[in-house]
This record gives C-alpha cells, sequence and structure tokens, in this order.
C-alpha cells in the first residue's frame, strides 16, 4: 500500500486548479533550473537507476531507451523527445487525469528528459477526442512559456527547448509509435517496421524518442526525491507508484496512485468498493487493457500488479487499466467485441492482421452464437498464432492475445454453447 507521502500525482481528482501557480504551489518546477544544471549523462543514469520502466504498456526500461539517443548531432540533425498522448487503449484512461488535472508535471518532465536527451523540442501527440484535455494542456504550455519555463533559455538554464502540441484525428493505431511519427509528419498513420527504432530513425529521420505520458510526468518528482526513493517502491524489475484504472464490475471505479505490486484483492478493496455483489460473483480481470489476456477470478486475486507478476499468469500490467468483470458478463461476447475493435482499427497494411482480425472476429461471433462446430475452437487458436508475432506491429498480437486468453480459461464455456445450440443441452442450462 502506498504512504500518502509517496504520491506523484497530488492532484489527480482535480481538488485543486491545474494551473501553474496551483502547481509551483504543490512543487512543480520548483529547482528545476538546477536539475538541469547536472550533466545529461548523469540524469540520464539517474532515471536508469531509478528501475523506471515504460508506463504505456510494453514496461521498457525509461533511462536505457534515453541512452540510445546520440551525444552529438550527425550531420546538423536535430533529436527530439516526443510524447505520446494519444490514449485510446480500451480501459485506459490515466495520462487523460494527468492531462487535465497535473499537466505542468508533463511539462516540467518533457524539459528535463529533452534536456537529458539533448533533444531541440518536445511534441506532445494527443488523441483528437480528447479536445478539453487539449485545451488544457494548450494553456498549460503557454503558461510554461510566459514564465520563461521552457523556449529560449528555459529556466535561465541557458538550453533553449520548445514544446508542440498536437492533436491526432482518432486513429487507435496513430497510438503506435511509429504510425504516431508518420502522422506527426502529415502522413497516413501506419507503423514503420523495427528497426530501426525511433533513437536511430525518428522523427523527420532525426533521433527521436517517444514516452508515454506518465513515463515522463514522473520524472521531475523522481530527479529531486532520488532514484533509490523510487526504487524502494515495489519489488525489484517492477518498481516505483503507478496510476490505476480500474473499471467495469466494481463499487467504485476510480483512477487511483498505487505501489507496484500492489495485490489485487488489496486494490480492490482500498480503492474500488470491493466487487459488485462480492468477492464470490467475480469472473474475471483484463488486468493491463484490453490488449492483455484475460486472468479468471482464482488466478488473480492475490496477484501482485505488476509487469512480472502478471506475466506469470500469462497475461500482463499493460496500462494497468483493470477491467473487472463479474457473472453477469457474457465473457465470450466481451472478448468478441474487444476482436471487433482490433478489426475495426487494424491499418490494413499486413495480410496476417488486415484479414485476421476480421476472420477472428467473424469466428467469434459465430461461437457467441454457438453456431460452430467444437473443431472451429481448435481453427480458431492456430489462426490466432497465425496472427500472433507475423505483423509490423503489436495490433496482431494485441488481437489474438485476448482470444488466446478465452480459449485458454473458458474453453467449456464454448463448447457448451455449441451444445446448447445443436440442441443437445436444455435451454435452461444453456441460459
Ligand atoms: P515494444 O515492446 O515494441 O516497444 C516498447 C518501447 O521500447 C518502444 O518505444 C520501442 O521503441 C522500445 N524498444 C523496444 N525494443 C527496443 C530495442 N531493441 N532497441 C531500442 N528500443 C526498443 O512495444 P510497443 O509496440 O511500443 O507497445 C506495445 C504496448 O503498448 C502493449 O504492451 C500495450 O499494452 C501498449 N498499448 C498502449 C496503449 C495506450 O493507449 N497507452 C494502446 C495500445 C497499446
Ligand atoms: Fe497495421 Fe495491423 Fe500490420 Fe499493425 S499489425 S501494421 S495495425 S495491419
Amino acid at each position: 500500500m502506498l504512504d500518502d507521502k509517496d504520491r506523484i500525482f497530488t492532484n489527480v481528482y482535480g481538488f485543486q486548479p491545474w494551473g501553474i501557480d496551483a502547481a509551483m504551489k504543490r512543487g512543480d518546477w520548483d529547482g528545476t533550473k538546477e536539475l538541469i544544471a547536472k550533466a545529461q549523462d548523469d540524469i540520464i543514469e539517474e532515471v536508469k537507476a531509478s528501475g523506471l520502466r515504460g508506463r504505456g504498456g510494453a514496461g521498457f526500461p525509461t533511462g536505457l531507451k534515453w541512452s540510445f539517443m546520440p551525444k552529438e548531432s550527425k550531420d546538423g540533425r536535430p533529436s527530439f523527445l516526443v510524447i505520446n498522448a494519444d490514449e485510446s487503449e480500451p480501459g485506459s484512461c490515466k495520462d487523460r487525469e494527468i492531462i487535465r488535472h497535473d499537466p505542468h508535471k508533463l511539462i516540467e518532465g518533457a524539459l528535463i528528459a529533452g534536456y537529458a536527451m539533448r533533444a531541440r523540442a518536445a511534441y506532445i501527440y494527443i488523441r483528437g477526442e480528447f479536445i478539453r484535455e487539449a485545451e488544457t494542456l494548450f494553456a498549460a504550455v503557454q503558461e510554461a512559456y510566459d514564465k520563461g519555463f521552457i523556449g529560449k533559455n528555459a529556466c535561465g538554464s541557458g538550453y533553449d527547448f520548445d514544446v508542440f502540441v498536437h492533436r491526432g484525428a482518432g486513429a487507435y493505431i496513430c497510438g503506435e509509435e511509429t504510425a504516431l511519427l508518420e502522422s506527426l509528419e502529415g502522413k497516413k498513420g501506419q507503423p514503420r517496421l523495427k528497426p530501426p527504432f525511433p533513437a536511430g530513425a525518428g522523427l523527420y529521420g532525426c533521433p527521436t524518442t517517444v514516452n508515454n505520458v506518465e513515463s515522463i510526468a514522473v520524472v521531475p518528482t523522481i530527479l529531486r526525491r532520488g532514484a533509490s526513493w523510487f526504487a524502494g517502491i515495489g519489488r525489484e524489475g517492477n518498481v516505483g507508484t503507478k496510476l490505476f484504472q480500474i473499471s467495469g464490475h466494481v463499487e467504485k471505479p476510480c483512477v487511483v496512485e498505487e505501489a507496484m505490486g500492489i495485490p489485487f484483492r488489496e486494490l480492490i478493496e482500498k480503492h474500488a468498493g470491493g466487487i459488485t455483489g462480492g468477492w464470490d460473483n467475480l469472473l474475471a480481470v483484463i488486468p493491463g487493457g484490453s490488449s492483455v489476456p484475460l486472468v479468471p477470478a482464482a488466478e488473480i486475486i492475490d496477484a501482485p500488479m505488476d509487469f512480472d507478476g502478471l506475466k506469470e499468469l500469462g497475461s500482463g500490467l499493460g496500462t494497468a487499466a483493470v477491467i473487472v468483470m463479474d457473472k453477469s458478463t457474457d465473457i465470450v461476447r466481451a472478448i468478441s467485441r474487444i476482436s471487433y475493435f482490433y478489426k475495426h482499427e487494424s491499418c490494413g497494411q499486413c495480410t496476417p492482421c488486415r484479414e485476421g482480425t476480421g476472420w477472428m472476429w467473424r469466428m467469434m461471433e459465430r461461437l457467441r452464437e454457438g453456431e460452430a462446430e467444437v473443431g472451429d475452437i481448435d481453427m480458431l487458436q492456430e489462426v490466432t498464432k497465425q496472427v500472433e508475432g507475423h505483423t509490423i506491429c503489436a495490433l496482431g498480437d494485441a488481437a489474438a492475445w485476448p482470444i488466446q486468453g478465452l480459449i485458454r480459461h473458458f474453453r467449456p464455456e464454448l463448447e457448451r454453447r455449441i451444445a446448447a445450440h445443436k440442441g443437445e443441452e436444455t435451454l435452461e442450462a444453456a441460459e
């Protein structure tokens, strides 16, 4: 359980104004000039030592990613920091809260991260649907310029650093980092093949690091309080605080900052008021946004909510968007709906994803109705394996994994529907 004094996002519920004066009273922009007076590599080492792993879903070590950026400009090419605020993963809504209520943590973090990576500017790519959030962000950036915290001679440091906010147009795939870069360059948002990773060839072919909003917004506090403070929360390899977003069949859905690794039951009891209808009514949980497989009730209850703990259960922490489903959920319909989402959002660039997502969704719809053969379940499983790992970006995996999780844990339910549809089971039993 996280001690109140260890909270980074002290205004995540917006009880205080988001503006710069209130933010400064909360400790933002305090001694930033001294923070960026340190050597760039010392800042990167500090972030490495903190153990911060990317909060966008993949959990890649943040300091290590920063260290891939060139120390000197080649051919006069600038380096860039790009902040991914295209939060679109079903279930995820944490970056939205940071931007709404604590935008200065993000802007200060952008300056520090940008300085450490010798970047000329930061681009914050915000999803098109976040209209009010974009307004807040534009205004907060202007406040930071007006105070001289960013722009020419940022914070009086001698370092020039601009921050630009760019609004997306509503495509999920533009949250994939290379599709985002394409979109930022004014092209159709389609993922690029990796490698090269963005540090080698990113925005306009220049060295670029793409980081999630939460990853950047925690950096100023890590530097002020020290790497060992952050590394001391949670457990090895899974440290720090994390914004969990709890939705679905709980008494009080919420976004809450907690220690990494908090057990699922404690997270729900303490912050979400428990499961609707009590713990015996829990069916399954998607612990990290729609891209990760579900975990059945019995396995998740005592699980540590962190990268490695959920990986051991065949799932993942992802964005820590915890979707709780009680026994009233039609689990096949729920996963079929997720399949539809990925079919709809596929950019169509590679065949296994373009064709596979549609095929998998159509099969899921047949299984939902029970209009299938038992052998179709195996065929569906086989198709998910043909999609997984055979596509340009992770959307193919994200479409395959929820179905694999359903088959792994709820195969008897799929078979029951097929039997009921054939009339081998009474209608009452099928209900
Ligand atoms: P990834 O593992 O390919 O990459 C993660 C990050 O690490 C990237 O920035 C990548 O450039 C970097 N990286 C990885 N390997 C590297 C290497 N060898 N050298 C240099 N850099 C390297 O994952 P991804 O496709 O970027 O993201 C997938 C995740 O995104 C999923 O786990 C999902 O949870 C999450 N996701 C989040 C949202 C959201 O709204 N936040 C939406 C969809 C998906
Ligand atoms: Fe596009 Fe899907 Fe291929 Fe990703 S996996 S590049 S979304 S077609």
